[in-house]
């Protein structure tokens, strides 16, 4: 498999540390709000290639935290008048409700920052006594990029262009020794949680949290560290600081970023004010339709948020499902068709197979790997209506669906459920009930019934077939 890799700004074959096995660790929510589509991005991104990874025989290791101290979650828990914990509690929660909606599968690992604080004070110690890391005297302890001359590798800034990598206590903050100095722990002020370190009462900076959760949970050197693209400056880059000056080997040999998810051209986001949370999108479409449509994007493309895109991927993935329920029929009905077209139909089923693979291979491009998928669809279908191929040439094609849908993490069987609602079939079953008494009034009311709640119902040789109107 070809990732690209933001630190050589190539695409690279994929070779992991042990052979294999795939350590992975990717950036996961600060869990102070419902998340929006543009964080959904990366979980759908990173859980796809976990799911990929491990549909090519990897043993996949994969670490998601969550960010569960920092500025606005001390803000949110001061507005709501509750603590910092029950804000953290609280959107974990929520969280679960909409990353398991998106069947984004749990992590190995998923460790609040909070729970990791032994692990952070040891990179702190460490940095310090290099002397790497300074105190500021009544503020924190700060990382001195001076001492680094690697400073820039991933973001390819050299150091003399960085404007503060430190972000949240200012650039010009006089204290600093270097404009691009990051607090790693930040000394308490009154009415914050804090934790005792050797410097001091306070609580760790956001970057050193990853480096922390990565050493404890996966160790020094990892094979893939994702993340949204605008994590690479400066929280990737200070997250290859801490960790590689002082555990003095590599952190991560292959950095993958997905793009943004933009709306009217710009990026979707909190501080625009132009967001979408997931909770929001799904009182109008479903989470499948919602996974589905960020995966129709190559993950370093943006992507265009717009109901009518939305509406697009829930015909399109209708279109698939309606696909695998005419297969799941006829594999279910008496009738057999001959084999006449059993050939044509292997052959293009495996070639649909064969380039999905090819085009996953190729840096998990989602985008053409879905259109292998219609193409199969496509074949399915006309093998299906020309009656020419056999039940075992079916049970291929919708085996090979279900199979590659599922590696996308698209449930076909959970859709079909879905589609056809339960009263429906109930109905259905009432009126072969009555057609067999020969109560053809009885079934003529109940069809009529079936159509006014916006369903056909259609008597075929392997039974009654049921669709959407
Ligand atoms: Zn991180």
């Amino acid at each position: 498999m070809k990732l690209f890799n933001t630190l050589t700004r190539y695409k690279e074959d994929f070779k992991p540390i042990t052979e294999g096995h795939v350590k992975m660790y990717a950036c996961g929510p600060t869990v102070y709000n419902y998340f929006h589509l543009g964080n959904a991005r990366p979980f759908v991104t990173f859980d796809t290639l976990r799911r990929y990874l491990e549909y090519r025989g990897y043993e996949v290791e994969f670490c998601q935290n969550f960010t569960d101290i920092d500025d606005k979650m001390i803000n949110r828990a001061k507005e709501e008048g509750v603590t910092v914990k029950d804000i953290a509690d609280k959107y974990i929660a929520e969280y679960y409700v909409d990353a398991d909606g998106l069947n984004c599968l749990r992590p190995t690992y998923q460790p609040r920052a909070t729970e990791s604080i032994d692990a952070i004070i040891g990179i702190v110690q460490a940095l310090y006594d290099k002397g790497i890391a300074y105190v500021i005297e009544g503020d924190g302890v700060y990382y001195d990029v001076s001492k680094d001359e690697h400073y820039g590798k991933l973001s390819h800034y050299k150091l003399d262009e960085l404007v503060a990598g430190g972000g949240e206590r200012g650039a010009s903050y006089e204290g600093k020794k270097n404009p691009g100095d990051f607090a790693i722990w930040k000394f308490k002020k009154e009415g914050e949680p804090f934790w005792d370190s050797p410097w001091g009462e306070g609580r760790p900076g956001w970057h050193i949290e990853c480096s922390a959760m990565i050493k404890k949970h996966l160790g020094d050197t990892i094979d893939i560290h994702g993340g949204g693209q605008d994590l690479i400056f400066p929280h990737h880059e200070n997250e290859i600081a801490q960790s590689e000056c002082a555990n003095g080997c590599t952190l991560a040999n292959y950095w993958v970023h997905n793009a943004f998810v933009n709306v009217d051209g710009e990026k979707m986001s909190k501080s625009l004010g132009n967001f979408f949370t997931i909770r929001d999108i799904v009182a109008h479409f479903p989470y499948p339709v919602i996974r589905f449509f960020i995966l129709t994007g190559h993950y370093r493309m943006p992507i265009n948020f717009s109901d009518e895109l939305l509406r697009a991927a829930q015909t399109s993935l209708q279109r698939i499902s309606t696909c695998a329920a005419n297969l799941k029929f006829n594999l279910e009905g008496d009738a057999e068709g001959d084999d006449s077209a059993d050939e044509e139909l292997i052959k293009a089923v495996e070639e649909s197979k064969n380039s999905f693979i090819a085009h996953m291979d190729d840096d998990l491009n989602t985008a053409d790997a879905i259109t292998d998928i219609f193409g199969l669809v496509k074949t399915a279908n006309t093998a299906v209506s020309s009656g020419k191929a056999s039940k075992a040439a079916l049970k291929q094609a919708y085996d090979t669906l279900l199979e590659i849908t599922g590696v996308l993490g698209i449930e076909l069987s959970a859709e079909e459920d879905n589609g056809i609602p339960a009263e429906i079939t109930e109905l259905v079953e009432q009126r072969a009930a009555a057609k067999k008494n020969k109560d053809f009034a009885e079934a003529d009311r109940i069809r009529d019934l079936i159509t006014s709640k916006g369903y056909s119902v259609k008597d075929t040789p392997q039974g009654p077939q049921v669709e959407k109107l």
